[in-house]
């Protein structure tokens, strides 16, 4: 019944499937919210203080009556429901699934030890009809079971295995002639190919393999064109997913996605997405905190969206395995302090090679006060803005060809305690031209590989008029006079956010120690301020709140203030006169 409903509205759907959502995305997220991200009883959430459910199932009466008070996110998986679709296609699963160039199903790499009745996970292809219909059906159900918004977990679907080379199945392999049409004639002369309608890729790719022995298919001469025809075509279905949610529910449907940013083409389909809900690689094998997560949500600051974050699999298994809940606190302040959040660990999905999927149950009390001191105090959060010590440009063409050298860089800035804000250029995968506002309210500008940048985008740098501008990240990092300055007492990091009249400085302590899976308190953490930059000329006192304490009142002085001790993780709140 619901699934003949859901098809009707379906078929409507695709009537109008030219509606563009909207580019603007919809508030979905507060900066105080607690978000979790699986389903569990009310007594969890009250705990936590939960205001959001990012990850949840398709809503039962029962859910939602838990969940009362939350916004609620079902979830619908584009490679992790294998079992689902083949009980909802039983005959004729085979259709959708994803073929290698030599005509095989291949496996999802991480759900290897998973099977549904005896047949494995295959990857299934978001091209394939069959597919669609399940996963728009899913959609579809989920937003008439009552959910507020839909997540999409592995959002790429089969671009997302493109590291692999596929997918070579019929539809993947049929469309391509089309998008080859569109390139201008130069190109396609260039790359040989003269008719583009029979053009098959799949045997092209593989008498070029058989060719020469140790040929890997990333390297063919048509490889970054069927990359790209593959990741716009998964952003086009994440657009027309959006659109069906909310044909059917009859209103705007939130959308979020489990974009791993720190990897460029999950940006790919953010305009369709309201939120991402993510995993974020936390390097919890280091046994150290890590700046890498903060450049996570400095690109989704960049691109307008919230990011509600978690850790990969990985770096739970190694938390559960070494039982490291202080790293996670961590984990947690950072994500505040930047203006995002990490997900409440109260259940983890952990994966290893060898131990596949199992789970990591967080130990309440020492993760909820730490949500519960946001709740307690959201008028710290709700509002502010990164203040942003310099302003790093980069094109998502140089992300995309090495994101590790803009994320070490990053880093060098965070670790110096200099605020950056992002400002991301887009490319032919994502679409994000560089607005004149970010270069315009860039006091200083580090543009990173110039030549990267789309001649749009390089227009846009010409205008930008900074005080300061520099090559390098050395040369930032030797001129950059932060607005906070902190001295050197101990490690820690420094995010300061303001709103008008008023900023709050968020203090990190950057000192775990693993062998007590905690850090060691500061004393005398003495910061520096520059109050005019900050917005609160003429503030002489600040008041400081941390998880545990009561708020006390300090002096500003000298335009210094001192924190007599520093445990985990702090805020100063300052005012302007
Ligand atoms: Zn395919």
């Amino acid at each position: 019944m619901m699934v003949m409903k859901a098809l009707a509205i379906l078929a409507l759907s695709w009537l109008v499937g030219s509606e563009l959502p909207a580019s603007a995305p919809l508030p979905v997220l507060k900066r105080s919210d607690v978000v979790f991200m699986y389903q569990t009883e009310r007594q969890t959430y009250a705990d936590y203080g939960a205001t959001v459910l990012a990850w949840g199932g398709k809503p039962t009466p029962q859910s939602l009556t838990e969940a009362k008070g939350l916004k609620f996110f079902g979830s619908v998986g584009m490679v992790t429901e294998f079992s689902r679709y083949h009980e909802r296609f039983p005959q004729t699963y085979e259709q959708g699934l994803c073929r290698d160039v030599q005509g095989q199903p291949y496996k999802v790499p991480w759900l290897t030890d998973h099977q549904h009745k005896g047949v494995p996970f295959w990857w299934c292809c978001t091209r394939q009809p069959l597919f669609r219909q399940y996963l728009s059906e899913r959609v579809a159900e989920t937003v008439l079971a009552g959910a507020d918004g839909v997540h999409i977990d592995d959002h790429l679907g089969t671009a997302g295995g493109i590291s692999q080379g596929g997918c070579f199945c019929d539809k993947c392999v049929g469309e391509f002639g089309p998008y080859l049409k569109t390139l201008p004639q130069a190109e396609r002369a260039r790359l040989g190919i003269d008719d583009p309608a029979n053009y098959n890729y799949c045997e092209a790719v593989r008498s070029w393999l058989a060719e020469k022995p140790g040929r890997k298919t990333q390297q063919h001469p048509l490889w970054s064109h069927w990359r790209l025809y593959q990741f716009q075509g998964a952003a086009r279905f994440i657009e027309e997913l959006r659109t069906l949610a909310a044909r059917t529910a009859g209103r705007p449907v939130p959308m979020g996605a489990n974009a791993c940013l720190l990897w460029g083409p999950h940006l790919s389909d953010y305009r369709s997405l309201d939120l991402f809900s993510a995993e974020i690689p936390h390097h919890a094998e280091t046994r150290r905190f890590s700046d890498d997560p903060l450049v996570a949500y400095r690109l989704a600051d960049a691109v307008g969206r919230p990011l509600a974050s978690t850790a990969s699999g990985g770096d739970w298994a190694f938390i559960k395995e070494q039982n490291f809940a202080g790293l996670v606190q961590g984990w947690i302040a950072l994500g505040y302090a930047a203006g995002h959040g990490l997900m409440a660990p109260n259940r983890q999905w952990c994966y290893t090679p060898q131990k596949g999927t199992h789970w990591y149950e967080g130990p309440k009390e020492k993760f909820a006060p730490l949500y519960q001191f946001v709740r307690r105090n959201a008028s710290l959060f709700d509002d502010y803005q990164n203040y942003a010590d310099l302003t790093v440009a980069f094109s998502q063409r140089t992300f995309d060809r090495n994101a590790g050298k803009v994320i070490s860089l990053c880093d060098r800035l965070a670790a110096a305690n200099i605020s950056y804000r992002l400002a991301l250029g887009g490319n032919e995968l994502v679409d994000h031209p560089l607005a004149a506002s970010d270069v315009r309210q860039a006091s200083r500008l580090l543009v990173i590989e110039p030549k990267d940048f789309l001649p749009a985008d390089q227009q846009v740098l010409a205008t930008a008029k900074p005080a300061q501008r520099f090559e390098s990240v050395d040369q930032a990092l030797a001129n950059v006079e932060p607005a906070v300055r902190v001295e050197p007492t101990g490690s820690l990091r420094v995010l300061p956010r303001v709103k008008p009249g008023s900023a709050v400085i968020h203090l990190v302590n950057w000192g775990y120690d693993a062998t007590r899976d905690s850090v060691s308190p500061i004393s005398h953490v003495r910061l520096k301020l520059n109050l005019p930059a900050l917005g609160i000329a003429g503030a002489t006192q600040a008041k400081l709140f941390a998880p545990g304490i009561e708020p006390v009142s300090l002096p500003i002085q000298e335009a210094t203030v001192t924190v007599p001790r520093l445990s985990l993780w702090a805020i100063l709140e300052l005012r302007g006169r």
